[in-house]
């Protein structure tokens, strides 16, 4: 999910803007441009930036100058949202570097499709970019000639910057890495990136200015260090974009077929393999660090009557919006996936059994309450869920056994129900 942030002095502007947003996106709400700036500097990882003119501390004019002049914010995409309607002010923004400017009020719906069509848009372009490259006169020479050729680049100006934007979650399709990096070199890197398993299939293009033998020897060396691709400087613009594009295509092809080997077809939720990889990798941590975990496996209840009913297709759906109602009553940090069939899982880190059935109560609410709508027809279903949590020492096997024995019984003893299951005593979660 793509993540905002907004600056506005009004509250009714900024609950107006999360209302908006807050279905498609990740919003995050700043009071006044100081505050926006100060957590900017910590956190960068923005994908967009909503900002209004007059604001006490730190005016939206001044902060949109301040991001623009720093080398870690100046890609953020910049929107002035002002009540301001005079030409003076728009010229301002747009001088300093806001690519748009909005009136406010505006109408529901308006600003989620404004910001939506801008995402599309930069999704024709050919791909994104990382630049990896210390000087700040290439690194801006490297990524005016990506624009030209259609490329969004991002900028980063040591390795340690540039892992820095991709754990944080900078969608990248290729790495254009400058070999001579002052600290960790280019080679160094490289071997950091392609260890990680998160980062191993993202193709990196070194670039070294060296020539001869010694360009010979580092090709070699980067090579056997894992870079895909190399250009030597000064390159031909027609070699540059043809590596580039072709390492775009390559990654956009890896990350397609990651994904497909991930996600369940029918509901994009993480398929049984991976919600295991998750699961064995969250429960060593909270063994280690002697922190609670809490499991969930959610069935549907008598799922073979709706099949029966409505159909098969009409089930799939059913399965589909269930999974769309689990995702959105769940925290970030948990990871839910298919089990199988009408079978779900959810694993909460940082979670007792407790807090597990308030969030399994939650969702077996909202689907009682709410049905799952198909085609504007509302279908009555209900879920079973059956609770964990994860004892020192169990293995993730115990952990889904225990879940299992509790479903049981949540199913034996009358559907529509959370029941937890610790130290061989079953417990409701019914708060009523
Ligand atoms: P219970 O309350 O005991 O869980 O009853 P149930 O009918 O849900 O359980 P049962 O295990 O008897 O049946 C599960 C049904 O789920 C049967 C199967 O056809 C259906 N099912 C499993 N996977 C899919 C799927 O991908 N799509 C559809 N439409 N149905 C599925
Ligand atoms: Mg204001
Ligand atoms: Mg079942
Ligand atoms: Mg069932």
């Amino acid at each position: 999910m793509q993540r905002i942030l907004a600056c506005d002095d009004s509250e009714f502007v900024r609950k107006m803007i999360k209302r908006e947003l807050e279905s498609s996106f990740d919003v995050v709400l700043f009071e006044d441009g100081l505050e926006a700036y100060e957590h900017l500097k910590e956190d960068p990882n923005f994908d967009f930036a909503i900002i209004d003119g007059e604001m006490p501390k730190m005016s939206g004019w001044e902060l949109i100058k301040k991001i623009k002049g720093e080398l870690k914010l100046h890609d953020l995409p910049v929107i002035m949202l002002t009540a301001t309607d005079k030409d003076f002010f728009k010229n301002e923004a747009f001088d300093l570097g806001a690519f748009d400017y909005l009136k406010k009020p505006f109408k529901t719906g308006e600003l989620q499709k404004y910001i939506k069509i801008f995402f599309k848009s930069e999704g024709f372009r050919e791909g994104k970019a990382l630049v990896v490259e210390d000087s700040i006169a290439q690194n801006k020479t490297i990524c005016h000639q990506l624009k030209e050729k259609n490329i969004w680049p991002i900028s980063a100006y040591s390795g340690e910057e540039a892992v820095k934007k991709l754990v944080s979650g900078a969608d990248i399709d290729v790495i254009l890495m400058d070999i001579h990096l002052p600290k960790a070199s280019g080679i160094d890197v490289a071997k950091v990136l392609k260890k990680d398993e998160r980062f191993s299939t993202m193709p990196i293009i070194g670039i070294t200015s060296a020539s001869g033998a010694e360009a010979v020897e580092i090709m070699k060396e980067a090579f056997e260090a894992g870079i895909d691709d190399f250009l030597t400087k000064p390159y031909n613009m027609v070699e540059f974009h043809a590596r580039v594009k072709a390492n775009i295509n390559r990654s956009k092809l890896m990350k397609k077929l990651k994904e497909e080997s991930e996600l369940d077809f029918l509901t994009r939720l993480y398929n049984r393999r991976t919600l295991f990889r998750f699961l064995e990798h969250l429960a060593a941590m909270a063994n280690r660090n002697n922190e609670s975990l809490s499991f969930i496996i959610l069935d549907l209840d008598k799922f073979k009557n709706v099949n029966d009913t409505y159909g098969h297709q009409t089930g799939d759906e059913v399965l589909k919006n269930t999974a769309n109602i689990i995702k959105s009553g769940i925290r970030k940090a948990d990871v839910v996936g298919r089990f199988g069939g009408e079978e779900f899982c959810i694993v909460m880190p940082h979670t007792d059994l407790k807090n597990a059935c308030v969030a399994s109560e939650k969702i077996r609410e909202t689907i009682e309450k709410n049905g799952i709508e198909i085609g504007g027809r509302k279908i009555e279903v209900t879920v079973s869920l059956g609770i964990s949590e994860l004892d020192s020492n169990d293995d993730i096997n115990t952990l889904i056994k225990k879940a299992d024995t509790a479903l049981y019984k949540a199913k034996e003893t009358g559907r529509n129900r959370s029941v937890a299951y610790k130290d061989g005593k079953f417990l409701s979660c019914q708060t009523k």
